[in-house]
Protein backbone atom coordinates (compact mmCIF):
# COMPACT_ATOMS: atom_id res chain seq x y z
CA UNK A 1 0.00 0.00 0.00
CA UNK A 2 2.99 2.52 1.11
CA UNK A 3 4.05 1.75 -2.98
CA UNK A 4 1.08 2.10 -3.87
CA UNK A 5 1.16 5.73 -2.36
CA UNK A 6 4.16 6.98 -2.86
CA UNK A 7 3.57 6.49 -6.87
CA UNK A 8 0.25 7.88 -7.08
CA UNK A 9 1.43 10.57 -4.77
CA UNK A 10 4.46 10.84 -6.25
CA UNK A 11 3.14 12.16 -9.14
CA UNK A 12 1.51 14.95 -8.29
CA UNK A 13 4.46 15.71 -5.99
CA UNK A 14 6.27 15.67 -9.05
CA UNK A 15 4.40 18.08 -11.40
CA UNK A 16 4.18 20.79 -8.60
CA UNK A 17 8.00 20.63 -8.59
CA UNK A 18 7.83 21.04 -12.87
CA UNK A 19 5.17 23.84 -12.23
CA UNK A 20 8.06 25.24 -9.50
CA UNK A 21 10.46 25.01 -12.11
CA UNK A 22 8.59 26.71 -14.93
CA UNK A 23 7.72 29.28 -12.91
CA UNK A 24 11.48 30.37 -12.10
CA UNK A 25 12.25 29.63 -16.17
CA UNK A 26 9.41 31.87 -17.52
CA UNK A 27 10.42 34.80 -14.41
CA UNK A 28 10.81 37.46 -17.15
CA UNK A 29 7.55 36.76 -17.81
CA UNK A 30 6.60 37.27 -14.69
CA UNK A 31 7.18 41.30 -14.48
CA UNK A 32 4.98 42.03 -11.05
CA UNK A 33 7.71 39.76 -9.88
CA UNK A 34 10.61 41.78 -10.21
CA UNK A 35 12.99 40.23 -7.19
CA UNK A 36 12.53 37.17 -8.99
CA UNK A 37 13.76 38.75 -12.38
CA UNK A 38 16.23 40.82 -11.07
CA UNK A 39 17.98 38.04 -8.85
CA UNK A 40 17.86 35.22 -11.16
CA UNK A 41 18.99 37.04 -14.38
CA UNK A 42 22.80 37.65 -13.00
CA UNK A 43 22.69 33.67 -12.54
CA UNK A 44 22.81 31.70 -15.99
CA UNK A 45 23.51 28.22 -13.43
CA UNK A 46 19.78 28.82 -12.59
CA UNK A 47 18.77 27.80 -15.41
CA UNK A 48 21.08 24.85 -15.88
CA UNK A 49 19.43 23.68 -12.81
CA UNK A 50 15.70 24.18 -13.77
CA UNK A 51 16.46 22.64 -16.92
CA UNK A 52 17.73 19.50 -14.95
CA UNK A 53 14.33 19.25 -12.29
CA UNK A 54 12.51 19.87 -15.46
CA UNK A 55 13.89 17.07 -17.32
CA UNK A 56 14.36 14.15 -14.12
CA UNK A 57 10.05 15.26 -13.19
CA UNK A 58 9.04 14.95 -16.73
CA UNK A 59 10.60 11.64 -17.19
CA UNK A 60 10.08 10.39 -14.34
CA UNK A 61 6.25 11.67 -14.57
CA UNK A 62 6.28 9.62 -17.89
CA UNK A 63 7.98 6.34 -16.07
CA UNK A 64 5.53 6.03 -13.50
CA UNK A 65 2.48 6.46 -15.76
CA UNK A 66 3.43 4.13 -18.56
CA UNK A 67 5.54 1.19 -16.17
CA UNK A 68 2.98 -1.37 -14.81
CA UNK A 69 1.34 -1.56 -11.67
CA UNK A 70 3.26 -4.60 -11.16
CA UNK A 71 6.38 -2.86 -10.80
CA UNK A 72 5.78 -1.15 -8.21
CA UNK A 73 8.59 -1.31 -5.66
CA UNK A 74 11.30 -0.61 -8.25
CA UNK A 75 9.15 2.76 -9.29
CA UNK A 76 9.12 3.95 -5.54
CA UNK A 77 12.66 2.98 -5.74
CA UNK A 78 13.41 5.31 -8.57
CA UNK A 79 11.11 8.30 -7.65
CA UNK A 80 12.87 8.09 -4.36
CA UNK A 81 16.68 8.68 -5.74
CA UNK A 82 14.99 11.41 -8.25
CA UNK A 83 13.79 13.29 -4.98
CA UNK A 84 16.69 12.80 -3.81
CA UNK A 85 18.29 14.63 -7.23
CA UNK A 86 15.83 17.21 -7.45
CA UNK A 87 16.20 17.85 -3.55
CA UNK A 88 20.00 18.48 -4.18
CA UNK A 89 19.29 21.23 -7.50
CA UNK A 90 16.59 23.10 -5.24
CA UNK A 91 19.49 23.21 -2.43
CA UNK A 92 21.75 24.71 -4.86
CA UNK A 93 19.15 26.92 -6.41
CA UNK A 94 18.02 28.36 -2.87
CA UNK A 95 21.45 28.65 -1.66
CA UNK A 96 21.84 31.03 -4.92
CA UNK A 97 18.76 32.98 -4.05
CA UNK A 98 20.41 33.44 -0.79
CA UNK A 99 24.27 34.27 -1.48
CA UNK A 100 22.45 36.74 -3.64
CA UNK A 101 21.23 38.42 -0.96
CA UNK A 102 17.53 38.01 -1.10
CA UNK A 103 16.02 35.19 1.81
CA UNK A 104 12.28 36.79 0.88
CA UNK A 105 12.27 34.48 -2.39
CA UNK A 106 13.63 31.89 -0.60
CA UNK A 107 11.00 31.21 2.43
CA UNK A 108 7.83 30.86 0.45
CA UNK A 109 9.37 28.89 -2.36
CA UNK A 110 11.36 26.23 0.57
CA UNK A 111 7.73 26.51 2.55
CA UNK A 112 5.75 25.81 -0.14
CA UNK A 113 7.92 22.53 -1.10
CA UNK A 114 7.94 21.38 2.17
CA UNK A 115 4.78 21.28 2.94
CA UNK A 116 3.38 19.86 -0.51
CA UNK A 117 6.07 17.07 0.03
CA UNK A 118 4.52 16.71 3.30
CA UNK A 119 0.95 16.02 1.71
CA UNK A 120 2.38 13.85 -0.97
CA UNK A 121 4.99 11.39 0.97
CA UNK A 122 3.92 11.68 4.66
CA UNK A 123 3.48 8.27 4.94
CA UNK A 124 6.70 7.20 4.05
CA UNK A 125 9.07 9.31 6.91
CA UNK A 126 12.58 8.27 5.27
CA UNK A 127 11.92 9.48 1.22
CA UNK A 128 10.36 12.78 3.21
CA UNK A 129 13.02 13.46 5.53
CA UNK A 130 15.25 12.88 2.77
CA UNK A 131 13.70 15.66 0.18
CA UNK A 132 12.83 17.86 2.92
CA UNK A 133 15.46 18.10 5.57
CA UNK A 134 18.18 19.14 3.14
CA UNK A 135 16.51 22.04 1.86
CA UNK A 136 15.57 23.17 5.72
CA UNK A 137 19.23 22.65 6.83
CA UNK A 138 20.81 24.80 3.80
CA UNK A 139 18.33 27.96 4.35
CA UNK A 140 19.02 27.66 8.01
CA UNK A 141 22.10 27.77 8.00
CA UNK A 142 22.56 30.39 4.66
CA UNK A 143 19.97 32.37 6.73
CA UNK A 144 22.80 32.82 9.29
CA UNK A 145 25.67 32.81 7.54
CA UNK A 146 24.34 35.24 4.69
CA UNK A 147 22.77 37.63 7.42
CA UNK A 148 19.88 40.04 5.58
CA UNK A 149 17.75 42.52 7.50
CA UNK A 150 15.22 39.80 7.80
CA UNK A 151 17.40 37.19 9.52
CA UNK A 152 15.98 36.90 12.78
CA UNK A 153 12.72 36.62 11.30
CA UNK A 154 13.28 33.95 9.21
CA UNK A 155 15.01 31.98 11.68
CA UNK A 156 12.02 32.16 13.71
CA UNK A 157 9.81 30.92 10.57
CA UNK A 158 11.97 28.52 9.65
CA UNK A 159 11.74 27.27 13.15
CA UNK A 160 8.23 27.39 13.36
CA UNK A 161 8.03 25.45 9.57
CA UNK A 162 9.43 22.39 11.26
CA UNK A 163 7.23 22.50 14.17
CA UNK A 164 4.23 22.44 12.08
CA UNK A 165 5.61 20.07 9.43
CA UNK A 166 6.13 17.97 12.35
CA UNK A 167 3.10 18.33 14.05
CA UNK A 168 1.21 17.81 10.40
CA UNK A 169 3.55 14.99 9.54
CA UNK A 170 2.46 13.00 12.91
CA UNK A 171 -1.50 13.60 12.51
CA UNK A 172 -1.25 12.19 8.46
CA UNK A 173 0.64 9.33 9.79
CA UNK A 174 -2.04 8.31 12.20
CA UNK A 175 -4.78 8.44 9.90
CA UNK A 176 -2.49 6.10 7.20
CA UNK A 177 -1.82 3.84 9.37
CA UNK A 178 -5.14 3.66 10.31
CA UNK A 179 -6.34 3.31 7.12
CA UNK A 180 -3.45 0.87 6.29
CA UNK A 181 -5.20 -1.31 9.54
CA UNK A 182 -8.19 -1.47 8.41
CA UNK A 183 -7.52 -1.94 4.98
CA UNK A 184 -5.62 -5.45 6.47
CA UNK A 185 -8.57 -6.03 8.55
CA UNK A 186 -11.13 -5.71 5.74
CA UNK A 187 -9.40 -7.99 3.17
CA UNK A 188 -8.73 -10.69 5.99
CA UNK A 189 -13.04 -10.41 6.72
CA UNK A 190 -13.44 -10.91 3.06
CA UNK A 191 -11.20 -13.80 3.28
CA UNK A 192 -12.39 -15.50 6.18
CA UNK A 193 -16.21 -14.64 3.95
CA UNK A 194 -15.17 -16.27 1.31
CA UNK A 195 -14.00 -19.13 2.77
CA UNK A 196 -17.35 -19.56 4.47
CA UNK A 197 -19.45 -18.71 1.69
CA UNK A 198 -17.69 -21.53 -0.30
CA UNK A 199 -16.32 -24.33 1.94
CA UNK A 200 -18.00 -27.17 3.86
CA UNK A 201 -17.41 -26.53 7.10
CA UNK A 202 -17.03 -29.97 8.29
CA UNK A 203 -14.37 -31.32 5.52
CA UNK A 204 -12.95 -28.26 4.14
CA UNK A 205 -13.87 -29.15 0.55
CA UNK A 206 -15.97 -27.05 -1.74
CA UNK A 207 -19.59 -26.84 -1.02
CA UNK A 208 -22.90 -27.34 -2.92
CA UNK A 209 -22.99 -23.38 -3.48
CA UNK A 210 -19.56 -23.12 -5.27
CA UNK A 211 -19.45 -26.39 -6.98
CA UNK A 212 -22.78 -24.94 -9.18
CA UNK A 213 -21.49 -21.71 -9.69
CA UNK A 214 -18.24 -23.80 -10.95
CA UNK A 215 -19.81 -26.37 -13.17
CA UNK A 216 -21.95 -23.10 -14.85
CA UNK A 217 -18.91 -21.41 -15.45
CA UNK A 218 -17.50 -24.56 -16.89
CA UNK A 219 -20.49 -25.14 -19.02
CA UNK A 220 -20.45 -21.66 -20.38
CA UNK A 221 -16.83 -22.59 -21.37
CA UNK A 222 -17.93 -25.61 -23.13
CA UNK A 223 -20.35 -23.72 -25.37
CA UNK A 224 -17.00 -22.05 -26.67
CA UNK A 225 -14.34 -24.78 -26.90
CA UNK A 226 -16.19 -28.31 -27.10
CA UNK A 227 -13.62 -29.73 -24.88
CA UNK A 228 -14.90 -33.54 -22.84
CA UNK A 229 -16.43 -32.64 -19.60
CA UNK A 230 -17.37 -35.10 -16.67
CA UNK A 231 -18.98 -35.59 -13.75
CA UNK A 232 -18.60 -37.85 -10.87
CA UNK A 233 -21.61 -38.39 -7.74
CA UNK A 234 -20.69 -40.34 -5.13
CA UNK A 235 -22.17 -41.34 -1.96
CA UNK A 236 -20.88 -43.57 1.10
CA UNK A 237 -22.62 -46.86 1.15
CA UNK A 238 -25.05 -47.44 4.12
CA UNK A 239 -23.42 -44.27 6.02
CA UNK A 240 -26.09 -44.18 8.19
CA UNK A 241 -25.64 -47.73 10.06
CA UNK A 242 -21.93 -46.70 10.26
CA UNK A 243 -23.38 -43.40 12.16
CA UNK A 244 -25.53 -45.65 14.28
CA UNK A 245 -22.53 -48.28 14.83
CA UNK A 246 -19.69 -45.51 15.84
CA UNK A 247 -21.52 -42.92 16.83
CA UNK A 248 -22.20 -39.46 14.64
CA UNK A 249 -18.54 -37.81 15.51
CA UNK A 250 -17.19 -40.89 14.07
CA UNK A 251 -19.05 -39.78 11.26
CA UNK A 252 -18.06 -36.87 10.97
CA UNK A 253 -14.28 -38.13 10.60
CA UNK A 254 -15.64 -40.67 8.22
CA UNK A 255 -16.65 -38.37 5.92
CA UNK A 256 -13.46 -35.45 6.48
CA UNK A 257 -11.51 -38.94 5.35
CA UNK A 258 -13.40 -39.53 2.40
CA UNK A 259 -13.50 -35.77 1.43
CA UNK A 260 -9.76 -35.93 1.76
CA UNK A 261 -9.79 -39.23 -0.75
CA UNK A 262 -11.61 -37.66 -3.17
CA UNK A 263 -9.58 -34.19 -3.14
CA UNK A 264 -6.42 -36.75 -3.45
CA UNK A 265 -7.51 -38.15 -6.46
CA UNK A 266 -8.16 -35.08 -8.57
CA UNK A 267 -5.15 -34.77 -11.07
CA UNK A 268 -5.27 -30.83 -11.08
CA UNK A 269 -6.29 -27.75 -10.07
CA UNK A 270 -9.38 -27.61 -12.69
CA UNK A 271 -10.70 -30.46 -10.92
CA UNK A 272 -13.35 -29.58 -8.45
CA UNK A 273 -14.37 -32.44 -5.53
CA UNK A 274 -17.29 -30.85 -3.40
CA UNK A 275 -19.63 -32.30 -1.05
CA UNK A 276 -23.03 -31.80 -2.69
CA UNK A 277 -24.69 -32.73 0.83
CA UNK A 278 -25.22 -35.40 3.73
CA UNK A 279 -22.46 -38.46 2.75
CA UNK A 280 -23.04 -37.39 -1.14
CA UNK A 281 -20.32 -35.75 -2.90
CA UNK A 282 -19.46 -34.78 -6.61
CA UNK A 283 -16.46 -33.86 -8.84
CA UNK A 284 -16.33 -31.90 -11.69
CA UNK A 285 -13.71 -32.64 -14.11
CA UNK A 286 -12.65 -30.08 -16.92
CA UNK A 287 -11.53 -32.07 -19.63
CA UNK A 288 -12.13 -35.39 -19.20
CA UNK A 289 -13.55 -37.49 -20.95
CA UNK A 290 -15.81 -40.26 -19.57
CA UNK A 291 -13.30 -42.93 -20.02
CA UNK A 292 -10.52 -40.81 -18.15
CA UNK A 293 -13.55 -40.28 -15.54
CA UNK A 294 -13.99 -44.16 -14.70
CA UNK A 295 -10.35 -44.16 -14.46
CA UNK A 296 -10.45 -40.80 -11.57
CA UNK A 297 -13.56 -43.27 -10.41
CA UNK A 298 -11.14 -46.59 -10.33
CA UNK A 299 -8.83 -44.17 -8.40
CA UNK A 300 -11.30 -43.25 -5.99
CA UNK A 301 -12.97 -46.54 -5.28
CA UNK A 302 -8.67 -47.78 -4.69
CA UNK A 303 -7.69 -44.98 -2.42
CA UNK A 304 -10.96 -45.90 -0.11
CA UNK A 305 -9.99 -49.75 -0.04
CA UNK A 306 -6.45 -48.59 1.28
CA UNK A 307 -7.85 -46.59 3.54
CA UNK A 308 -9.68 -49.54 5.48
CA UNK A 309 -12.36 -47.49 7.36
CA UNK A 310 -13.90 -50.30 9.03
CA UNK A 311 -17.62 -50.53 8.74
CA UNK A 312 -19.02 -53.48 10.90
CA UNK A 313 -22.19 -52.77 9.33
CA UNK A 314 -21.90 -52.95 6.23
CA UNK A 315 -23.46 -55.86 3.54
CA UNK A 316 -21.22 -54.90 1.02
CA UNK A 317 -17.35 -54.81 2.65
CA UNK A 318 -15.24 -54.94 6.43
CA UNK A 319 -15.15 -51.31 4.58
CA UNK A 320 -16.36 -47.87 4.11
CA UNK A 321 -17.21 -48.04 0.34
CA UNK A 322 -18.60 -46.15 -2.49
CA UNK A 323 -21.36 -45.78 -4.98
CA UNK A 324 -20.37 -43.13 -8.23
CA UNK A 325 -22.35 -42.16 -11.04
CA UNK A 326 -20.63 -40.70 -13.87
CA UNK A 327 -21.76 -38.34 -16.56
CA UNK A 328 -20.25 -36.58 -19.66
CA UNK A 329 -20.92 -33.37 -21.39
CA UNK A 330 -22.87 -33.48 -24.62
CA UNK A 331 -23.31 -29.79 -26.61
CA UNK A 332 -26.47 -28.35 -25.69
CA UNK A 333 -26.75 -29.96 -21.77
CA UNK A 334 -27.94 -28.07 -18.59
CA UNK A 335 -25.85 -28.28 -15.36
CA UNK A 336 -29.45 -29.20 -14.06
CA UNK A 337 -29.19 -32.57 -16.95
CA UNK A 338 -25.59 -33.16 -16.25
CA UNK A 339 -26.20 -33.96 -12.22
CA UNK A 340 -29.57 -35.61 -13.18
CA UNK A 341 -27.76 -37.87 -15.47
CA UNK A 342 -24.50 -38.60 -12.67
CA UNK A 343 -27.37 -39.41 -10.10
CA UNK A 344 -29.10 -42.09 -12.37
CA UNK A 345 -25.68 -43.41 -12.41
CA UNK A 346 -25.63 -43.75 -9.09
CA UNK A 347 -28.66 -45.17 -8.40
CA UNK A 348 -28.01 -47.54 -10.91
CA UNK A 349 -24.58 -48.40 -8.91
CA UNK A 350 -26.76 -48.79 -5.56
CA UNK A 351 -29.48 -50.52 -7.37
CA UNK A 352 -26.90 -53.13 -8.52
CA UNK A 353 -25.14 -54.11 -5.09
CA UNK A 354 -23.03 -50.81 -4.60
CA UNK A 355 -19.62 -50.79 -4.33
CA UNK A 356 -19.08 -49.78 -7.34
CA UNK A 357 -19.28 -47.13 -10.36
CA UNK A 358 -21.45 -46.44 -13.16
CA UNK A 359 -21.80 -44.75 -16.21
CA UNK A 360 -24.89 -42.51 -17.51
CA UNK A 361 -27.10 -44.16 -19.80
CA UNK A 362 -26.31 -41.47 -22.41
CA UNK A 363 -22.77 -42.65 -22.49
CA UNK A 364 -23.30 -46.12 -23.21
P1 LIG B 1 -27.19 -45.70 0.99
O1 LIG B 1 -26.19 -46.80 1.03
O2 LIG B 1 -28.45 -46.12 0.26
O3 LIG B 1 -26.63 -44.43 0.49
O4 LIG B 1 -27.65 -45.49 2.47
P2 LIG B 1 -27.10 -44.42 3.48
O5 LIG B 1 -27.33 -44.94 4.86
O6 LIG B 1 -25.68 -44.12 3.14
O7 LIG B 1 -27.95 -43.14 3.15
P3 LIG B 1 -29.07 -42.42 3.94
O8 LIG B 1 -29.53 -41.32 3.05
O9 LIG B 1 -30.14 -43.41 4.36
O10 LIG B 1 -28.40 -41.85 5.21
C1 LIG B 1 -27.44 -40.88 5.15
C2 LIG B 1 -26.92 -40.64 6.54
O11 LIG B 1 -25.87 -39.70 6.55
C3 LIG B 1 -28.00 -40.10 7.47
C4 LIG B 1 -27.38 -38.93 8.16
O12 LIG B 1 -27.50 -39.00 9.54
C5 LIG B 1 -25.92 -39.04 7.79
N1 LIG B 1 -25.30 -37.75 7.69
C6 LIG B 1 -25.61 -36.73 6.87
N2 LIG B 1 -24.79 -35.67 7.07
C7 LIG B 1 -23.95 -36.03 8.06
C8 LIG B 1 -22.87 -35.37 8.72
O13 LIG B 1 -22.51 -34.23 8.45
N3 LIG B 1 -22.21 -36.04 9.69
C9 LIG B 1 -22.57 -37.33 10.01
N4 LIG B 1 -21.89 -37.94 10.94
N5 LIG B 1 -23.57 -37.95 9.42
C10 LIG B 1 -24.26 -37.34 8.45
MG1 LIG C 1 -27.28 -40.49 0.23
MG1 LIG D 1 -25.21 -43.37 1.26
Amino acid sequence: MRQRAITTSGVWFLWINLVFCLFILGRHYFSPIQQIASITQSYPVLEVLMGLILAITSSVIFLLRMAPDQHAEWLSKCLHVALLCISALWVVCFYIFLVSGDSRIVFPFAALLIFTALISLYFDTRVLLSFTLPIWVVILVCNFVYPSDLTVLNAVLYILLAGLFESGRRILCGWFILAVRSEHENRDLIHQLQTLANHDPLTGIANRRVFHLLLDKALQRQEQCSTPLSLIMLDVDHFKKYNDHYGHQAGDECLIKVAKCLEEATRSTQDVAARFGGEEFIMLLPDTTAQQAIEVAKRIQQNLKALEIPHAESPVSPYVTMCLGIASWTPDISATRLIAQADEALYRAKAQGRNQWQLSHTEE
